[in-house]
This record gives C-alpha cells, sequence and structure tokens, in this order.
C-alpha cells in the first residue's frame, strides 16, 4: 500500500496535442461534461452498492445515496459530490492519471483524421476529461471506502497535475470545475437544470441541486392545502427519477403511470393510443417503451423522438442506427446498456450486433401489433386509422416487418368494415357473383402496365378499387353502391407508395381508383344498330369538343344505367399516377403528354335527357350552354375547378337560372 505522498506529473505523453483535439472531436456538445461526471458519481455509488450487497462493506443504517451538484454563479464554479466508492491514491493515479490518457491516446490515434459528422456518440473512457472543456481548472477531493488517506488532485488544462493528501473526510468524491469565461452559463441554476434534465433525468441515484449563492431558503411554511397539520419541514427533492417507468416490470405498470411518464417525458398532453412495453435480458438487454401517439396530420409533419438510454444514462434522441427508421415517427424511450456506444456512428451502421438490436425491436412491434389484431380486433381495428401510416411506412422501409404484418393489414370499406385485403378480396367476388378482371396490358388508356415478360400479360388481376377523397368522389361512391360494388378507403399520402408495393409483392392484384375507368357493370347493352349509334357518338363527341373549345379532349358517350348521372370524368389509373408523381416532382404545370400519361375522359350518358336534348337540338345554342355545363358539373365531382373555371361555371348557372323565371 503506498502512501500519499505530494507528487507533480505531466500528464502523460503528448497531451499538449490531445486536449485540442479532445476540445473539438470528444463531444461536439459542450455540455455534456455534467452527464460524465454526474454518471461517474452513480457509477462510483453503484459500486459501494455492490460491495454492500457482497458483504464485503457494511453502511450504518441512515446512509442515503445521493449525488449533490452544487453550483456558484458568483465563483463561476460547479460541484459535484457523490458518496460513492471513492478513490484511492494509487486509484487516482491509475484511473486518472494514466487510464485516461493512455484512451485519449487512443482516441487521438483513431480520430484525429475523421470529420464531425463522425461524431463519438458515446463514453471512450474519457468521462472525467469532459470536464475540461468548460474548465481551465478541475480538482478532485476523495476518500476511498477503505482505510486509506483522502486524496487531493488538481490540474489546470488537463495538462499537468499535482496532488498530495487530501483534507476530505467523509467517504466519497468530490469534483470542483473552475469554469472557462466562455462556459460561465454552467453556474447559472437555471442553464444547470436544463442540462442535468436533458441527459440525467433517468440515472439511477437521486441527484440533488444546489444553488450556493441563492438567498438563504425562508424557514419552511405549512404547505397549502394542508392547514392545521404541523408545518414539516420540507424534504429537498432530487432533480431525477431514478426508477423510471421502463425498468420496471409491464405486469406492475399501470395505464395511468403509462400516460404520465409519457407526458413527463415529451410534454406532450395528448393522450397516446396505446404503448408496447419491451423488456428483456436475453439475448441481450434491452428495456424501453414505444408510445403510438393519435395523429391528426398527414404524415410528413408527424415527428417522434426515440429517446436512446445507456444503464439510464442519456445517450441521444433518434439514433437511427439503433432505432428502426420507421419508429422514430413515435415517441418512446429505449435502454440498452449492452450498446457498443464509445464507438463513432459510422462503425454503429456496420455493427451487427446493433443491427440484431435494431431488428429485435422491429420483431417486438409487429408481434405485438399482429398479437393485438388476433387478441383484440376490436381495439386494433379503432387504432387502426391512426396507427396504420405508421405501419404502412414501416413495411415499405422493412422488409421483415412488412412480412410479419402482412396478415394484418386491414383495409376499410364502403360500409366502415375493416378487412384484410383476402377477405376484401373474397367478399367482392362474391358481390360481383364473377370476377372483376381487368386483363393486363390494356389499361384504359391503352398503355401497356407491368407486364414486362410476356407470360405475365395473360394473367387477369383482381381489381381492387379504392377511394382517396370520399368527399371529392362522392358521386362514384354512390355508383359503387348503387350497383351493389365495394371499394376501400386509402385516404393517406403513404398509401400510394404502399399499394405500388403490394402490387409489386401480389402480381394478383390491381389497385384502381374509383374514378379510373367505368367497369362493365354501370354499362347498358346498346341495342342501336352501329351506325345508329356512331351517328350519335360523333355528333355528340364533335359537338362538346366544339362548345368547349378542346379538340384534344377524349370524349365517350356511354348508356349507363344510373340515370340521374348525365356526366362524369374518368381518368386512368396510370395517368393519374403519373400525375401525381409529376405533382410529387414538382412538375406540375408542364405539359402531361410530355410523359405519356393521357388526360381525363369526359363520360357522356346517352340515357340522360339532357344527352339526349344535346343530340336532338344540334343546332340550339342552349345545346352548347348544356354541353358545357355537363363538363363542369363532371369536373366538378373529381377535382377543384380552377379560378378562372369556378368563375365562369357560376355566371352560366346563373344564366340557366333566369331561365327558369322566364
Ligand atoms: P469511465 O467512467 O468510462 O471509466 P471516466 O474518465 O469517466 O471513464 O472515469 C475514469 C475512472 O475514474 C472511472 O472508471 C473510475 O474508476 C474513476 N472515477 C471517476 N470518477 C469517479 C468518482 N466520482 N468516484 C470514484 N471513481 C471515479
Ligand atoms: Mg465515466
Amino acid at each position: 500500500m503506498s502512501n500519499v505522498v505530494n507528487e507533480q506529473g505531466s500528464l502523460s505523453i503528448n497531451s499538449e496535442n490531445i486536449f485540442p483535439i479532445i476540445k473539438k472531436w470528444l463531444y461536439s456538445d459542450h455540455d455534456i461534461f455534467f452527464r460524465e461526471l454526474i454518471s461517474n458519481g452513480c457509477d462510483a455509488i453503484t459500486k459501494m452498492k455492490k460491495l454492500e450487497v457482497m458483504g464485503e462493506v457494511s453502511l450504518p443504517d441512515d446512509n442515503e445515496w445521493k449525488v449533490t451538484v452544487k453550483v456558484s454563479p458568483e465563483e463561476k464554479t460547479i460541484t459535484i459530490i457523490d458518496n460513492g466508492i471513492g478513490m484511492t491514491a494509487e486509484e487516482v493515479k491509475q484511473y486518472i492519471n494514466q487510464i485516461a490518457f493512455s484512451g485519449a491516446q487512443a482516441f487521438v490515434e483513431q480520430y484525429k483524421d475523421k470529420t464531425n459528422e463522425d461524431c463519438i456518440i458515446g463514453h471512450f473512457g474519457l468521462g472525467f476529461y469532459s470536464a475540461f472543456m468548460v474548465a481551465h481548472k478541475v480538482t478532485i477531493d476523495t476518500k476511498s471506502y477503505k482505510d486509506e488517506p483522502a486524496v487531493h488532485w488538481e490540474s489546470e488544462e488537463g495538462v499537468e497535475f499535482e496532488m498530495g493528501e487530501g483534507t476530505r473526510t467523509e467517504r466519497g468524491t468530490e469534483i470542483t470545475l473552475y469554469l472557462n469565461e466562455d462556459s460561465y452559463e454552467f453556474s447559472n441554476e437555471y442553464r444547470a437544470k436544463e442540462v442535468i434534465e436533458k441527459y440525467c433525468s433517468f440515472m439511477p441515484t437521486p441527484i440533488f441541486f444546489e444553488n450556493v449563492d441563492a438567498p438563504a431558503k425562508e424557514a419552511p411554511k405549512a404547505e397549502e392545502g394542508k392547514d392545521g397539520e404541523e408545518a414539516e419541514e420540507k424534504k429537498p427533492q432530487p432533480l431525477n427519477d431514478p426508477n423510471p417507468l421502463w425498468t420496471k416490470h409491464p405486469n406492475e405498470c399501470t395505464e395511468e403511470e403509462y400516460k404520465k411518464f409519457f407526458r413527463d417525458v415529451f410534454h406532450d398532453y395528448k393522450e397516446p393510443l396505446f404503448w408496447i412495453h419491451l423488456n428483456m435480458d436475453y439475448p441481450f438487454n434491452l428495456k424501453g417503451i414505444l408510445y403510438f401517439p393519435k395523429i391528426n396530420t398527414e404524415y410528413e409533419n408527424l415527428e417522434g423522438t426515440i429517446k436512446l438510454y445507456s444503464n439510464q444514462v442519456f445517450i441521444a434522441d433518434n439514433i437511427k442506427e439503433v432505432i428502426p427508421e420507421f419508429l422514430l415517427l413515435l415517441k418512446g424511450v429505449i435502454d440498452c446498456p449492452d450498446l457498443p456506444l464509445n464507438v463513432s456512428r459510422s462503425a454503429l451502421q456496420n455493427d451487427g450486433f446493433v443491427k440484431k438490436i435494431s431488428d429485435y425491436i422491429t420483431k417486438k412491434v409487429a408481434d405485438k401489433l399482429s398479437g393485438m389484431c388476433k387478441v383484440e380486433r376490436e381495439e386494433y381495428e379503432k387504432y387502426w386509422d391512426d396507427i396504420s401510416p405508421f405501419i404502412k411506412f414501416g413495411c415499405l422501409k422493412d422488409d421483415k416487418f412488412c412480412e410479419k404484418m402482412k396478415d394484418y393489414m386491414l383495409f376499410k370499406n364502403l360500409e366502415g368494415k375493416y378487412l384484410t385485403l383476402e377477405d376484401y378480396v373474397k367478399a367482392a367476388k362474391e358481390a360481383a357473383g364473377e370476377t372483376e378482371e381487368i386483363p393486363v396490358g390494356e389499361n384504359a388508356d391503352g398503355t401497356s402496365a407491368t407486364g414486362e415478360n410476356g407470360e405475365e400479360a395473360e394473367e387477369k388481376k383482381q381489381v381492387v378499387y379504392y377511394v382517396t377523397d370520399e368527399r371529392q368522389q362522392s358521386q362514384y361512391i354512390n355508383m359503387f353502391k348503387e350497383a351493389g360494388l365495394d371499394a376501400i378507403f386509402l385516404t393517406h399520402n403513404i398509401d400510394q407508395p404502399y399499394i405500388s408495393k403490394l402490387e409489386y409483392d401480389n402480381k394478383e392484384i390491381r389497385f384502381q381508383r374509383i374514378d379510373a375507368d367505368l367497369t362493365e357493370t354501370f354499362k347498358e347493352e346498346v341495342t342501336e344498330s352501329e351506325e345508329d349509334w356512331k351517328k350519335l357518338t360523333d355528333t355528340v363527341t364533335d359537338m362538346v369538343k366544339k362548345a368547349l373549345n378542346k379538340e384534344k379532349l377524349t370524349v365517350k358517350v356511354e348508356k349507363l344505367k344510373n340515370e340521374k348521372v348525365a356526366s362524369m370524368i374518368t381518368l386512368s389509373e396510370d395517368s393519374r399516377r403519373m400525375q401525381d408523381m409529376m405533382k410529387m416532382y414538382n412538375m406540375y404545370g408542364m405539359d402531361p403528354s410530355m410523359f405519356g400519361g393521357e388526360g381525363e375522359t369526359l363520360v357522356l350518358n346517352a340515357n340522360h335527357p339532357l344527352v339526349k336534348f344535346v343530340f336532338e337540338h344540334k343546332k340550339s345554342k342552349n345545346a352548347s350552354v348544356i354541353c358545357e355545363q355537363l363538363y363542369d358539373l363532371a369536373m366538378l365531382s373529381h377535382k377543384p375547378l380552377a379560378p378562372e373555371e369556378m368563375t365562369k361555371f357560376i355566371e352560366r348557372s346563373n344564366e340557366i337560372m333566369l331561365l327558369l323565371t322566364k
């Protein structure tokens, strides 16, 4: 056993070169020194607890584990005190003077040429030295639990140190930082508390705070609402919660606790829909809670936060190497002590173990969701509209997740029932009494569909009709209902890429928006002679084109069973998807024909008296007005009119009404 001797030394080779680099690269956030020093205090206490459990030491009954942070805004100092294991002189030499510096050396060698993006996200055995990012002088006063003299250590700029016997009488360690001018802010009470809350909210030991320059507290008053009771001395409260909810067993947590934890951590007062509590020890340690929020915005605006912890020490938000991307839309906490955090992000990306953790999280989420669908179908359906964007996003991002979820994807039909695609297709076939099919390669606009190989082109596809906007497409929805046909709602932005994926994975299925084309079901057989029918269709088509002054417009005259419908617009699925894509790429305003997609088709119902009138009164000016009005009305129930079109439509409508007054 060595006695404490006054000792001076230079902190190992090359330290003059090390510090500028550490300061620059070690942690991009200087405030992280709070995390490092407080977590060292917690570690020292954990070690002491272990010794007690092992029977190596016995502690007084009134022993209370705690880390205390004291700030002095006047002196510009921060002191962090723990009652943990402490250090002997030998240990200070080993852990502070040597170990850290061999770590520093390795660090410098590994990272001196790396770019900023390659930031280090965790410890590097250099935690203690992060103090020098904010302080020009640091002192350590420590007394080991072993019966050895206290040690005082101090260093300026982390380059040279002095150590000797100290005056500390209690077991534990006290570290004092004399702040640099550009870091004075950290001795401000509110700033300090803010940083401690960010990194230390769930550290496993109670953390107490003291501002030594604050005016002495007034004598404690009786708490409000406790009139009559004796004034009790108010016990100071720790800043952190040493037993966060995720560390408990799911069976021991109540619904209210989960909700409160959500509010406390995310300051979000909207209730989460439900949550998944991850809790495992094998094959690695992983605990956490993932919350599914209620959404009312489009998915682009969704922003989640997944907070990553290692042994209750906050690491960072949204580390995409560990957390599957689609889960970043959720809110939650993950604690994984086994993570190799002392490496750079790029190394994390290529780490097989990290990938396993990420896969495991994905699997657990899929298990929970599929389990819910199987066991609590009603609940699942209730949440479906809110959670399906996440799930679909997950399916697009992660094939394994998609595979696990594929039998639990629901589709809401026109009746508002939630069905799997398989059930939906079965029911639709039964209702139609026959298979609704379109041959591949013969889409409505004549372009050829997916079939890259000849075989596929022979196959028949099952068409699934869908609605993207209930109000806008109501005319079509009504026609479908009247004809006894069904469709599903796919109203979210994510649905377009998602159905493309479904079509890609399942070549027998073809999705078609409800206004893409008129199926045979809606049409009546033409009884006129071929010649008469041609005359009618040609005449009407001509008149419409002239009246609208749109030579290129595609017009189709059909006999529709539904007599209430005079005119409607169809837009083939492929053209529409093309248009949507252009919109997405912000190319709108360019001529769509450039991209091969055709425009809208105007369908006129030859069974409707207005269309009959047009045919029978070729010369009449009214026929021309009717043509214009029929087109606008059809357009209106397809998409919003442009402002000048709307103005014309309103003027014309008024003129038509005037006729009623004559
Ligand atoms: P790490 O915590 O990753 O080991 P640090 O640089 O933070 O690296 O600390 C180096 C070593 O110094 C610790 O492993 C520990 O042995 C010792 N140490 C640091 N702070 C304390 C403390 N408050 N009490 C006891 N030992 C400490
Ligand atoms: Mg440390």
